[in-house]
Order: C-alpha cells, then sequence, then structure tokens
C-alpha cells in the first residue's frame, strides 16, 4: 500500500505509437491521458467476453505501444502510507499565502486513493513548488537529544508544534503490558513528562534536564525484533535533585551493529540508555524533503507539458 503517480504521454494523441491490434474505431482517449476502449469509458457497462478478449489484447499492446513502458511519461513513488502521512503534515505547516496551491494538493493525498489532479491544476501549483524546491527551510520539530548533542528522535512533531499539548513518547494508554504501574512517556512543551496510564493520566515527573539511570537486572524479556525490555528506570531532574523510579521502556535508541544492521540474528537489539538528555528543537530543512518533493515537480511538469492529469494511484 501506498501512493504511486504517474501522468501519462500523448503517443496515442500524435500518432506515434505502433499500430494498435484492434480497429481504431473502438480507440478513445480516456480520462487519464491514455488511451482505452470505448467500452472502459463507463465502467457500469456489461461488457461481453469478447469485449474482454478485446480489452486484454489492447491491454497488452498499451504496454509497449510507444517508447514510454505501460504509456506512462513520468510514473514515481511518492511514498508508503506513512510517507504520505508525513507530507501531508508537513505541507500543513506551509504559508498559505505562499504554497496555498500547493498545500491543498498535499493535504489531499492519501495513501489510498484513486484519482486524478488536473493538468490546469499541476500547472497553477508548479511556480509554488519550485519555489519550494528553493527554499532552505520547511517549518521546525522538536528533537530528543543527550546532552553532548547525539540525537535520540531527531522529529518529535510532524505538524507545526503544539507546545502546549502532550507529545506521547509511548506507550500509549491503550498498550496492553503484564504491568499495571507501567508508565507513558512524554513531551511538553520543552519538558519531559512522566504519567501513569490511567484513564485520566497522573503527572509523576516533569523536568527539562534529566538524568536516566536504567536497571538493565530488572529488564524483562522478551526483547524482539519489534518490543524493547520493560525495566525500572530512575529519572532525577537535574536541576532540583526530584527523582522518580517507575517501571517503563525508558528513554533507548537502537544502536547500529558493526556491520551496519539494527538486528543481530545472534544478539538480537543493541539498546542504548542515554544518561543525561534533554528536549531541543531544530528546522526541518527542504533538502529532507527533496526525493518526494523533485518526484512531484517530474509529474507536475509532465503534466503541464503534456495537459494529461497527475493519475494517483
Ligand atoms: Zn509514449
Amino acid at each position: 500500500m501506498g501512493l504511486d503517480a504517474y501522468v501519462a504521454c500523448t503517443c496515442f494523441r500524435d500518432g506515434v505509437t505502433s499500430e494498435p491490434p484492434i480497429p481504431r474505431s473502438l480507440i478513445v482517449v480516456g480520462p487519464t491521458g491514455r488511451p482505452e476502449t470505448v467500452w472502459d469509458q463507463d465502467p457500469d457497462e456489461l461488457v461481453s467476453d469478447a469485449q474482454l478478449d478485446v480489452s486484454v489484447l489492447f491491454h497488452d499492446w498499451t504496454d509497449s505501444a510507444c517508447a514510454h513502458p505501460f504509456m506512462e511519461l513520468v510514473s514515481e513513488r511518492i511514498g508508503n502510507v506513512m510517507g504520505v502521512a508525513w507530507l501531508r503534515a508537513v505541507a500543513s505547516g506551509l504559508d498559505p499565502g505562499r504554497f496555498g496551491r500547493l498545500t491543498e494538493i498535499l493535504e489531499g493525498l492519501s495513501g489510498m486513493m484513486d484519482d486524478l489532479l488536473p493538468a490546469d491544476e499541476a500547472r497553477a501549483a508548479l511556480p509554488e513548488l519550485e519555489a519550494l524546491l528553493r527554499e532552505s527551510v520547511i517549518g521546525s520539530t522538536r528533537v530528543l537529544h543527550e546532552l553532548d548533542g547525539s540525537v535520540i528522535d531527531d522529529e518529535l512533531d510532524s505538524r507545526p508544534i503544539d507546545y502546549v499539548a502532550f507529545r506521547s513518547l509511548g506507550p500509549s494508554p491503550g498498550f496492553r503490558s503484564e504491568f499495571d504501574e507501567l508508565v507513558e512517556l512524554g513531551v511538553e512543551g520543552y519538558d519531559f513528562v512522566v504519567r501513569s496510564r490511567g484513564a485520566v493520566p497522573g503527572e509523576l515527573f516533569r523536568a527539562r534536564l534529566v538524568n536516566q539511570v536504567w536497571d538493565h537486572a530488572s529488564a524483562s524479556g522478551p526483547v524482539t525484533k519489534y518490543d524493547d525490555p520493560i525495566g525500572l528506570v530512575t529519572f532525577t531532574n537535574v536541576e532540583t535533585g526530584e527523582e522518580i523510579t517507575v517501571r517503563s521502556f525508558g528513554v533507548r535508541t537502537r544502536m547500529r551493529w558493526p556491520d551496519g544492521s539494527l538486528w543481530d540474528e545472534e544478539k538480537g537489539a543493541w539498546l542504548h540508555y542515554p544518561e543525561g538528555f534533554m528536549v531541543g528543537e531544530r528546522k526541518r530543512m527542504v533538502p529532507e524533503l527533496w526525493w518526494v518533493l523533485s518526484s512531484l515537480h517530474r509529474l507536475f511538469l509532465a503534466a503541464d507539458q503534456t495537459g494529461n492529469p497527475v493519475v494517483w494511484c
């Protein structure tokens, strides 16, 4: 699952394909810009077996009828469901005065869609997309980092930062655990917050400069590719000396083994529990979005040149 997109070529319209295997009277240019059989135009129309055979023959032909595989001038992978959701969230932080058309398009994307973006809308958004590609910065995000700057989580915010809301680091209240006293970690503003996971969560600890001691001996198994151990963790507010010991996953990062992998068949995951950490903030840079923005650029440019829509699929 995810989102792909293409813009059809104009070879059939321009008469530069190989000779179709069926009479031209049965072929029309469809809404996507690709040629299709006349009966494909109406999805509700009942198709006879004979027509179905012709359709199969015709579709096989379109795979290699011209220089463009599947008669697609440009074909791009936009992202998986998560990637598209992230793109949509980032778009919500764009200045509507400068990027209004583009924002409207990006916010309408989903990981499961079957839709067309008309060529004139892609054309109208093209200058905004090109302006965005020339920018350096696109919003900002809070980060969790060690006191020497080592990054624990480089993106706490995908949407514009909400400094008032509790941003959970997990596990959510819905997470099922054998430990009733398991706590939820999170961030509020620039504070690290620990709270209980009852129906009404209670705040247990808050600090902006945190010391963490992870009790390895208390850690529960099993550690799997996806599940980290739960153990006793002591958090200390370095500024006030206040401390609390709770049962938690702790604040941890998965380190890479020397071969670059995050999971070793024998040794499992290499978890690192930073001793000191804090919440910071950084700008999100346009180059982080370069791959997806340049894919969109190729699609919009092709729509502008051909007059065919961008087909999301
Ligand atoms: Zn073509």
